[in-house]
């Protein structure tokens, strides 16, 4: 169980810190960690104790090297089978509680994507504790800051539970540094096979823009492009920024983009440098994906959009005609 709190900052004893240790499960594609597991061993490190990662999959050669080099991971447990094919939160479950039962770690965290909400509920599940999902700030080893409706209330809660289980959101804690660290490296006998579920393939849409989440330029746009052809507007604007592309669940939902570009409350999280939002209004549940961005512009023809009471720079204008003349001035730079 966990309680809130609604202020107090909580410290760990320097000897209970000494007795902290926390696991990281990692996520992978077999070839690199991801990024959100890089702000996890971040937030993992502000709890002051020892800190482990587990890599499980199919070939963990790679990302074994990539993790042993990271600063601040103390031990890595590495775990190879069939089984973990797709990363199934069936299958990884019980490697992890072995590796609990083994180590008694007094955290178990991850990413907030989709790989660590999948996990961690199942993790806590089996281990009879609650977990805490989608923390922004460690205050103290067992106090920690998550947001609630839709990030317009900040909630602080102290985990009573014996192991604290978390994810954390990404955008709230720096990458650990990728170089620096020289970890010892344990293989860990794979689980037995559960079978539950089978995964088959999966299909990735390719692109050479960066990646929405860790992008340093979003593009956005929302009901206000009227169409999915008028997106090649932004998707010009974003060639000439080296952006990414997100959209509104409006634009989303009118089928002018796919899901994967949504960006809010039940889309993507993201705090690039810039985000342009162009035809946006700026409902709450877009601000939750995208309102810790370092500089916010907003592009509406509408004054009284709500997205201007967010926006660093504000551009009352017609999209149709402003996003093109800024291709143009930006094509000439
Ligand atoms: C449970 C729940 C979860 C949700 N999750 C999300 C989420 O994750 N992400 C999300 O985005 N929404 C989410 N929504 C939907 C959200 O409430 C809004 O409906 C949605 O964000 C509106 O999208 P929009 O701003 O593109 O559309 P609209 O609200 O229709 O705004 C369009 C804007 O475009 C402007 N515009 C129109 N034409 C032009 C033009 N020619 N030039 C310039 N400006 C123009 C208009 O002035 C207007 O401000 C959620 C809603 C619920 C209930």
């Amino acid at each position: 169980m966990y309680r809130a709190l609604s202020t107090g900052r909580q410290k760990g004893t320097p000897t209970l810190r000494r007795l902290l240790s926390a696991l990281v499960i990692a996520e992978h594609d077999t070839q690199q960690v991801t990024p959100v597991t890089l702000s996890a061993i971040t937030a993992a490190k502000r709890l002051g104790g020892d800190v482990s990662c587990l890599v499980a999959g199919t070939d963990c050669t790679k990302v074994a090297e990539e993790l042993a080099k990271i600063q601040g991971v103390s031990k890595l447990f590495i775990s190879q089978h069939e089984s973990y094919k797709g990363f199934l939160p069936e299958e990884l479950t019980p490697l992890v509680l072995e590796a609990q039962k083994k180590f008694n770690f007094t955290h178990i965290c991850a990413g907030a994507s989709a790989f660590g909400k999948s996990l961690l509920p199942r993790i806590a599940a089996k281990l009879d504790v609650a977990p805490v999902s989608d923390v922004i700030e460690i205050k103290s080893p067992d106090t920690f800051v998550r947001a609630i409706y839709a990030g317009n209330a900040l909630c602080t809660v102290k985990c009573e539970e014996s192991v604290k289980i978390f994810s954390i959101r990404g955008t709230s804690f720096e990458a650990a540094p990728a170089s620096g660290g020289s970890a010892s490296s344990d293989t860990v006998a794979p689980s037995a096979p559960v079978g539950l579920s089978e995964w088959l393939h999966q299909s990735l849409t390719k692109s050479d823009r960066p990646e929405l989440t860790s992008a340093k330029v979003v593009v956005s746009g929302g009901r206000g492009l009227k169409s999915g052809d008028n997106f090649k507007l932004l998707y010009d604007l974003a060639d000439q920024l080296n952006a990414a592309v997100g959209a509104s669940r409006a634009a989303v939902d009118a089928g002018f983009v796919p899901n994967d570009m949504q960006v809010g409350q039940t889309g993507k999280i993201v705090a690039p440098e810039v985000y342009i939002a162009v035809g946006i209004s700026g409902a709450i549940q877009h601000l939750a994906g995208m309102k810790d961005s370092k500089t916010i512009v907003a592009i509406n023809k509408d004054p009284e959009a709500p997205i201007f009471q967010v926006a660093d720079y504000g551009l009352v204008a017609d999209l149709f005609k402003a996003v093109p003349e800024m291709t143009e001035i930006m094509k000439r730079k």
